[in-house]
């Protein structure tokens, strides 16, 4: 069988490994942008799913994914570690923590709600998405730059699928207007201070507060910017940022919370490509696409795009719905 998966995201990459390891298929990965310059390889990134939807069974997929590769494969950037949440005051627990694993609650913060203590993989992009490239060729998938501007021109494709993995480019691609674009930034720093376990607080001084620490630096976060489609980091949210990373680590009694920040890297920004429909921001679309195609000879089309705020953490749960959806055709 011939596949085109189109993107090169980490929901494109994860596709294309599944099909062609259980399949044995003829994959080629087609692009518009490569690493780095897609989003995926803009996240944090620690696996935070968020409860709805069809999400349970792909949660599962993945967590067993990232923990078999954080056991068999350490060069792949994914380890496991321990993730600390605190909720906004009132916010009742999400559903999602017990999925993972043990859930420890914890006290509520100066200026959090209550909080909770899991373990959950920490993917460390600046590594993962190399590797998965690389282990995506080592398998004989193909990489092509192209890019499309229409279904039709996917249906000329002479393969006998396509998966459809463009994030947002799919707004344009399908079209589908419900993808819209959420701008991310966040900060990287040296982690001088050795930090080890992720903390994020959903409600800080008016916004959502992130530090996923990795081995060479610590991620700083972030922002949730709706319809914002400037791929671009702002000076004064930036500062904002690290400002309010600095109360969370002194709310949570760290000593040297005010050395946060003293080796910045670079700062980031990513356009996630959240698939908004009654207010859930990661309403994957995961389905055949239902027009006819142009021609009776035109390749069956299977959507895998609209991952939102959770595209890593999803990535191999959607794939392993992908090969399901192919099994049945
Ligand atoms: C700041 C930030 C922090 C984040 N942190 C996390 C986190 O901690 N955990 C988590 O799970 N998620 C996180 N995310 C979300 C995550 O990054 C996204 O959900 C995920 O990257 C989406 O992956 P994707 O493969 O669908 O899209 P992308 O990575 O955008 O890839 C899309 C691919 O499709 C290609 N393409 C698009 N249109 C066309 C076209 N017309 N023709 C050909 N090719 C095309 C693109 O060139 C690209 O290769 C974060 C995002 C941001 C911005």
């Amino acid at each position: 069988m011939r596949i085109a998966v189109i993107g090169t995201g980490v929901v494109g990459l994860a596709s294309a490994i599944r099909l062609r390891q259980d399949l044995n298929a003829d994959v080629s990965v087609y692009f518009r942008d490569d690493l780095p310059s897609t989003t995926s390889s803009r996240a944090g990134a620690v696996f935070t799913p968020f409860d709805g939807g069809s999400n349970e069974p792909w949660i599962r997929e993945s967590l067993a994914r990232f923990r078999d590769l954080a056991q068999t494969t350490p060069t792949s950037g994914v380890s496991i570690g321990t993730a600390v949440e605190y909720l906004a005051p009132n916010q009742p627990l999400p559903r999602w923590p017990a999925l993972v694993g043990d859930v420890h609650p914890l006290p509520p913060l100066e200026g959090t709600g209550a909080g909770f203590r899991v373990d959950v993989p920490f993917i460390d992009m600046t590594v993962y998405l190399p590797w998965l490239k690389a282990h995506a060729q080592a398998l004989g998938v193909t990489f092509i730059q192209r890019t499309f501007t229409s279904l039709a021109e996917l249906w000329s494709l002479p393969v006998d699928l396509i998966v459809n993995c463009a994030g947002l480019g799919a707004r344009e691609l399908v079209p589908d207007a419900s993808v819209r674009p959420m701008r991310g930034q966040l900060l990287h720093v040296e982690n001088t201070l050795n930090l080890r376990e992720a903390i994020a607080a959903a409600d800080l001084h008016g916004g959502v507060t992130y530090i996923y620490p990795f081995r060479t630096h610590v991620v700083l976060g972030g922002t949730y910017e709706p319809d914002i489609s400037l791929c671009q980091t702002d000076p004064a949210t930036i500062e904002h940022i690290l400002a309010r990373c600095k109360a969370l680590l002194r709310a949570a009694g760290h000593p040297d919370w005010q050395r946060l920040g003293e080796r910045p890297i670079r700062t980031v920004a990513g356009l996630r490509p959240a698939r908004i429909i009654d207010n859930r921001c990661e309403t994957v679309r995961l389905e055949l696409e239902p027009e006819p195609p142009t021609a009776p000879s035109a390749p069956t089309i299977i959507h895998n795009y609209g991952h939102g705020r959770a595209g890593v953490t999803l990535s191999w749960g959607t794939a392993a719905n992908v090969l399901e959806l192919v099994r049945t055709l």
